[in-house]
C-alpha cells in the first residue's frame, strides 16, 4: 500500500502523545483490572471443607486430603498452584460463594513464578470430618453439615443427620461413633448416617 492507513496513523500519533498501552512491569508495579483472576486463596473462616471446588476444578488442581487417625478424621483442602490455570470455576461454584468471606476467591496476585513446585500451594487448616455413626464412612466436614443446617433453618429438623449435627455443634450431645457393623437398624435412624446407611435404616426390611 502506498500510503499508511489513516486509522493506523491516528493510533501512532495517539501512542506518541499518550505513551505506550502496555504497563511498565517488572520495572513498575502492575495493577490488574478489577475482575482479574489471580492467585486463588482459601478463607479458613469461609471454607466449610465440602470439597465441591475439587470436583469442579477442570485441571484437578485441588486436593481434599482426608486423614483418619485413631477415630479422629480431618480434611485439608490443598490447591496446587502449579497446576491451576485460573479459570475461576472453584470460586464461581464454591458452596459458600455468597457468604462473607467466601470459601475461596481470586486475589490480584499474579507474579507467582518460582522454582519449588511443592511450595506452590494454597491450603486451609485441617477441618474435622463427620463420620457415619453406623459404618464409620466419611460423610463430609462437620462445618459443612452445620452450614447446611443453618441455611435450611427449621427445615433441617426433617433430616436427622443435620439435626444431630447442629445439636453437637451447640454442645448438646456428643459424638457416638460405633465400630463398623453389618446391619443398620431402624433405631439408627436418629443418628448421623452416610447416605448408604440412611437408606438401609429407612427403607430396607429386616
Ligand atoms: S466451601 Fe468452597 S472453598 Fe471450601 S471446600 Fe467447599 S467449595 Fe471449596
Ligand atoms: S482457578 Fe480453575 S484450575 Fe485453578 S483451582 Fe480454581 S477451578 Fe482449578
Amino acid at each position: 500500500m502506498k500510503y499508511p492507513k489513516l486509522r493506523e496513523l491516528k493510533e501512532a500519533i495517539t501512542a506518541l502523545l499518550k505513551g505506550p498501552y502496555t504497563s511498565g512491569f517488572p520495572y513498575e508495579a502492575h495493577r490488574p483490572a478489577k475482575r482479574f483472576r489471580g492467585k486463588p486463596e482459601y478463607s479458613n473462616e469461609g471454607c466449610v471443607a465440602c470439597a465441591a471446588c475439587s470436583l469442579v476444578c477442570p485441571a484437578r488442581a485441588i486436593e481434599a486430603r482426608d486423614v483418619i487417625i485413631e477415630g479422629r478424621a480431618t480434611r485439608k483442602m490443598i490447591l496446587h498452584l502449579d497446576e491451576c490455570h485460573y479459570c475461576g470455576q472453584c470460586s464461581a461454584l464454591c458452596t459458600t460463594r455468597d457468604d462473607t468471606p467466601p470459601g475461596i476467591k481470586h486475589t490480584a496476585e499474579f507474579d507467582l513464578a518460582g522454582f519449588d513446585r511443592a511450595a506452590m500451594t494454597a491450603a486451609t487448616d485441617e477441618k474435622e470430618l463427620a463420620l457415619c455413626e453406623a459404618c464409620g464412612a466419611i460423610i463430609t466436614a462437620k462445618a459443612h453439615l452445620e452450614w447446611a443446617a443453618k441455611r435450611l433453618g427449621p427445615l433441617a429438623f426433617s433430616n436427622p443427620t443435620l439435626f444431630a449435627s447442629s445439636l453437637k455443634g451447640m454442645g448438646f450431645c456428643e459424638d457416638v461413633i460405633q465400630a463398623a457393623k453389618d446391619r443398620v437398624l431402624r433405631s439408627d435412624r436418629v443418628k448421623i448416617l452416610c447416605a448408604k446407611c440412611r437408606r438401609k435404616a429407612t427403607i430396607e426390611k429386616f
